[in-house]
């Protein structure tokens, strides 16, 4: 890799701290990703597991970082 271009890294543990009683609910509802009951709620109070939300921001960055790389004007 080349000096001055690195690519942005992910938080150190890629891990989130959804221990806040925001990302909690009585109600299961099915994870947006995975389609399974959840009582857990993404920052956007939309069900979602802690596991399938992290793979999902990993992913995000993976292609943001590919786009920047390909698309940036030079
Ligand atoms: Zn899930």
């Amino acid at each position: 890799m080349r000096r001055g271009r690195r690519r942005p890294d992910p938080p150190p543990t890629g891990l989130l701290n959804w221990h806040d009683s925001s990302h909690w609910s009585a109600q299961q509802r099915p994870c947006r990703y995975c389609g399974t009951p959840t009582n857990l709620r993404d920052s956007h109070r939309k069900p979602a597991h802690k596991t399938c939300a992290e793979a999902a921001i990993a992913e995000q960055i993976r292609d943001q970082a590919a786009a920047y790389e390909n698309e940036r004007l030079t």
